[in-house]
C-alpha cells in the first residue's frame, strides 16, 4: 500500500466488537472473509452535513438500528449490543473521524470464527463479530440524476427462499445479477418482479409510482426490503396531502405511469424516466417526485425542524476525542 494512502482513502477509525479501532489495525484472517459474508447482515445509513449549522445529521438512526437488531433476530444471531450502545458507537466514530461531509455508515454483523460454513445450533452459539464503518459518500439529491430501467428477467427472492426483509449480504447476489444484466443490455438499472409477477423493487431501492396524482408502492409482503426511506416518503407524502396507496403493482402500470422513482438510503430519490424504453410521463423527472425530493433534502440535512425527530446530530463540530 502506498505511503499515505490510508489517510487519504480511509477514515482514521472503524468500530469493531465494542472498540474504536484504527482502520489499518482491523485485520482478520483471509479465510474468515468468504464464509462470514454468507452470514452477514448489515445496515446502510446516511449522515448529511449541514454546512450552516456545522453539524452532521444521521437520518433515521433509530429505525436503522431497530432493523439491524431485527435482521440479527431473524437469522438467529446473538444480539450482543443494544441500539443505545450502537448509537453511542456510531456517534463516537463520526466524531473520531471528524466526519464533516455526507457519510455512509455501515454496521455489519457476521458469524466469525472462520473454518467453513457454521451450523447454528442451540448448544453452540456461534460468535458474532460486528464492525461499523463510516466513509464519505456524497448525496445526489437535487442533482437531477435520472435513470433508464428495464424489468429484469431475474425474479426477486421470495420470503420463503431468501427473505428480502432480512438485510443480508447474500441477498445482493440477486440484485447483482439484475444490475449486471441491465447494464449489459444498455439500461442504468433494473426493476425486479416477485414470484407473483408483480413489481417488487430495484436492486438496492424500493419503487414508487404516480398515477393520476396518487402515489402507489408495493406492500411490505410483496418481496421487498422494509425500506426506511420508503416509510419516510410515505409519511412525508401524506403530510404534504398526497394520497399514498400500498398495493401490488403490475408491470404494465409502469408503462403508463406519470412518474416512477426509486428510494433508498443510497438511492435517496432517483427518478426513473423510462421503463423497458417506454418513457415515463413525458420522459423527465415529474412534479410529485420533485416536490418530495426537495422536501426530503431539507429533512435529511436537518433544515426542516418539523422532522427533527428523524435526524440525530452527531456533534461532528465538537472535534476529535482522545484515543
Ligand atoms: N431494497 C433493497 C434491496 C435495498 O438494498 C435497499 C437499500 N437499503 C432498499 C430497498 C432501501 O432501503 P432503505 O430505505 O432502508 O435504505
Amino acid at each position: 500500500m502506498a505511503e499515505g494512502h490510508e489517510t487519504s482513502a480511509f477514515p482514521r477509525y472503524l468500530w469493531w466488537n465494542g472498540k474504536r479501532t484504527p482502520w489499518a489495525e482491523a485485520t482478520t484472517h483471509v479465510t474468515v472473509i468468504g464464509w462470514s459474508s454468507v452470514s452477514a447482515i448489515f445496515e446502510g445509513i446516511m449522515a448529511y452535513w449541514n454546512h450552516d449549522e456545522q453539524e452532521l445529521f444521521v437520518f433515521r438512526l433509530d429505525a436503522h438500528l431497530r432493523r439491524f437488531l431485527r435482521s440479527q433476530k431473524m437469522v438467529r444471531m446473538t444480539q450482543d449490543y443494544t441500539a443505545a450502545q450502537l448509537t453511542d458507537a456510531i456517534t463516537d466514530l463520526l466524531q473520531a473521524n471528524d466526519a464533516r461531509e455526507d457519510t455512509y455508515i455501515m454496521p455489519l454483523a457476521f458469524i466469525g470464527g472462520g473454518g467453513g460454513f457454521r451450523r447454528l445450533t442451540a448448544t453452540d452459539p456461534a460468535p458474532t463479530d460486528i464492525t461499523i464503518t463510516a466513509r464519505p459518500s456524497s448525496s445526489h439529491l437535487l442533482k437531477r440524476e435520472w435513470k433508464h430501467a428495464c424489468v429484469s428477467s431475474w425474479t426477486r427472492i421470495p420470503d420463503n427462499v431468501m427473505p428480502p426483509r432480512i438485510k443480508n449480504l447474500s441477498n445482493y447476489r440477486n440484485s447483482q445479477l439484475a444490475s449486471a444484466e441491465a447494464s449489459i443490455n444498455g439500461y442504468d438499472t433494473a426493476i425486479l418482479l416477485n414470484t407473483a409477477g408483480k413489481v417488487a423493487e430495484g436492486p438496492g431501492a424500493c419503487l414508487l409510482m404516480v398515477r393520476d396524482g396518487i402515489l402507489y408502492t408495493p406492500g411490505v409482503t410483496d418481496s421487498i426490503l422494509e425500506s426506511i426511506t420508503r416509510e419516510s416518503i410515505i409519511t412525508l407524502a401524506r403530510d404534504l396531502g398526497i394520497e399514498v396507496v400500498e398495493r401490488p403493482v403490475d408491470r404494465t402500470e409502469l408503462y403508463i405511469a406519470d412518474e416512477v422513482f426509486f428510494c433508498g438510503t443510497a438511492a435517496e430519490i432517483t427518478p426513473i424516466v423510462s421503463v423497458d424504453r417506454y418513457p415515463v410521463g413525458d420522459g423527465e423527472q415529474g412534479p410529485i417526485t420533485s416536490r418530495l425530493e426537495g422536501a426530503f433534502h431539507d429533512i435529511v440535512r436537518g433544515k426542516d425542524r418539523r422532522y427533527a425527530h428523524w435526524v440525530t446530530p452527531a456533534a461532528a463540530a465538537v472535534g476529535v476525542p482522545a484515543d
